[in-house]
C-alpha cells in the first residue's frame, strides 16, 4: 500500500517536473510602447519585458534581447499588470430565466458548477483578470477543485484565492422552512458558537479555503466585535484572512472595529463606519454595481437606480475619507451578450460616474487588490522578480480608464492566453 502511495507522488512529481522542463529556457521579450507603473501613476516609453519561466527577469528601456528570445512587439500599446477582482463567484451563475440565489443552488449540480466555474474562470482571463478572489457559493469546495486545475494548467484561468464555504450564522443567506433545513447546504457553514466557528475554519482550510469569508449580517442576529476578532484570530493561526460580507452599518462597523482584511459591500457604511474601516487598516470591496448591472438582478427600474445610486454615493464618500479600496464585482448572474470577464470590466463605470481618477481606479485594481490578497510579493506589478501577468490596451489607462474594456493582450505566468483584438 505504502509503495502503491510513494510511486503516485513520484508520477506526479515527474509529470509535473516533464511540463515545467517544456518550458525552461525559452525567453519571451516584450516590447511595450509604453508601460505602466498602477503604484506609483506613472507610464514609461519603449520598455522591454524579459521574461524567463514564468517571472519577469528584467525590465528597461534598451534591454539586450536574447537570441532565440520569443519577441512580443506591443509597440503600438500600452502594457500594465494585470487586473484583480477581489470578490467574483466563479462557480454559481444566476440563469437570466430565475435570478433567485437559493433557487440556482438548489437547482445546479456539482458538476455543472464546475462547468460554469471552468468557463467564468477563462472569460476572467481573457478580459485581463489575471488574479480573482473568489468568496464563496462553490457549493462542496468546487472553487478548490478549479484552483487546482488552472494551477496543474488543465485548464485556463487566473490565479484563484478562494474561500470555500461560507460562514454564517444559522440560515446564512437564506431563509429556510423548519422543516426543509438541509436546503441551506452545502453552501453555507453555519457557525454561532465559538466551537463552531474555529471549528469552520479549520475544516475549510483543510479543504483548501486560502481565504475566510463570512456573512455578518443578513439574519436579524448579527455577528458581534467579539465574535469576529475571534474568527480573525482563528483564521490568522491558519495563516488566512477574513472577508465580511456586511449589508448593514452596524454590521460593517463590527467588521471594521473586530479588524477583517476586507468589508464586502458595505454599502450601507455612514461616514463613521468608513472612517473606523480606515483607522483600522480595512478595506473596502465595495463591489459597485452599475446601474446596467443593478437591473441585471431582476430588480425594477426604480429599485435598480435607488441601489445603484446608494453604491456610488457610498463610492464617493469612502474616496474622499481615504479608505483603501480594492476592486470587487460580484457579477454571479448570466446576462445576454456577455460573459463573466465583460461584466467584472464594465463595473469601471461606476468609478468613472463617482469621478475617481483613473490612476486611483487603476491602482484599486492592481496593486491595493494584490496587497489586500497578500499576493503582492508574486503578483501585481510589472518587476523583476514577479510572474508574469502582463495585459495590453490599445490606450493608456491613466488618461481614459474605459480602455481596459478592449484588453487585447493577456499573459498569465508567462504563458500568453490571448493576443488578439477582441
Ligand atoms: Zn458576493
Amino acid at each position: 500500500m505504502r509503495i502503491r502511495r510513494y510511486a503516485a507522488i513520484i508520477v506526479t512529481y515527474l509529470m509535473f517536473g516533464v511540463s515545467v522542463l517544456s518550458v525552461q529556457g525559452q525567453v519571451t521579450a516584450i516590447k511595450a510602447g509604453r508601460l505602466v507603473d498602477p503604484d506609483t501613476g506613472t507610464a514609461a516609453r519603449n520598455q522591454v519585458i524579459l521574461i524567463e519561466n514564468g517571472k519577469i527577469t528584467a525590465v528597461g528601456s534598451g534591454l539586450a534581447i536574447p537570441a532565440g528570445a520569443k519577441v512580443v512587439d506591443l509597440s503600438r500599446m500600452t502594457v500594465l499588470p494585470g487586473l484583480f477582482d477581489c470578490h467574483s463567484h466563479l462557480c454559481t451563475t444566476v440563469p437570466e430565466s430565475n435570478r433567485d440565489l437559493f433557487t440556482a443552488d438548489m437547482k445546479q449540480s456539482s458538476a455543472y458548477r464546475a462547468i460554469l466555474g471552468t468557463a467564468n474562470a477563462k472569460a476572467m482571463l481573457e478580459s485581463g483578470f489575471t488574479t480573482v478572489r473568489d468568496v464563496g457559493n462553490a457549493g462542496l469546495y468546487i472553487d478548490t477543485s478549479l484552483r487546482n486545475a488552472i494551477d496543474q494548467q488543465i485548464i485556463p484561468g487566473p490565479t484563484i484565492i478562494n474561500a470555500g464555504r461560507i460562514i454564517a450564522p444559522f440560515g446564512g443567506q437564506y431563509h429556510l422552512q423548519p422543516e426543509r433545513r438541509d436546503l441551506g447546504q452545502p453552501e453555507y457553514l453555519y457557525a454561532d458558537t465559538r466551537d463552531e466557528m474555529r471549528k469552520a475554519i479549520r475544516e475549510n482550510v483543510h479543504f483548501g479555503a486560502r481565504v475566510i469569508k463570512i456573512v455578518v449580517d443578513d439574519q436579524p442576529y448579527i455577528y458581534s466585535v467579539d465574535d469576529i476578532k475571534f474568527i480573525v484570530q482563528e483564521a490568522a493561526n491558519a495563516g488566512v484572512k477574513v472577508a465580511a460580507h456586511c449589508m448593514t452599518e452596524q454590521g460593517a462597523k463590527n467588521a471594521a472595529e473586530g479588524g477583517v482584511a476586507s468589508i464586502e459591500h458595505g454599502f450601507r457604511m455612514s461616514d463613521e463606519a468608513l472612517t473606523l474601516a480606515k483607522r483600522n487598516n480595512v478595506v473596502l470591496v465595495g463591489t459597485d454595481f452599475t446601474l446596467a448591472a443593478a437591473g441585471y438582478l431582476g430588480l425594477p427600474p426604480d429599485i435598480a437606480k435607488q441601489f445603484h445610486d446608494v453604491f456610488i454615493d457610498r463610492l464617493r464618500r469612502a474616496y474622499k475619507i481615504g479608505v483603501t479600496m480594492a476592486f470587487g464585482t460580484d457579477t454571479f448572474f448570466a446576462v445576454a451578450g456577455e460573459d463573466r470577464g465583460t461584466l467584472a470590466v464594465s463595473f469601471i463605470d461606476s468609478f468613472v460616474e463617482a469621478g475617481i481618477p483613473a490612476k486611483d481606479t487603476l491602482k484599486i485594481m492592481t496593486t491595493n487588490a494584490a496587497k489586500l490578497l497578500g499576493v503582492e510579493k508574486q503578483r501585481g506589478a510589472i518587476k523583476a522578480g514577479q510572474f508574469a501577468d502582463i495585459i495590453a490596451t490599445p490606450e493608456n489607462p491613466l488618461e481614459n480608464i474605459q480602455t481596459l474594456k478592449k484588453v487585447s493582450f493577456v499573459m498569465k505566468t508567462g504563458k500568453i492566453i490571448r493576443s488578439t483584438d477582441k
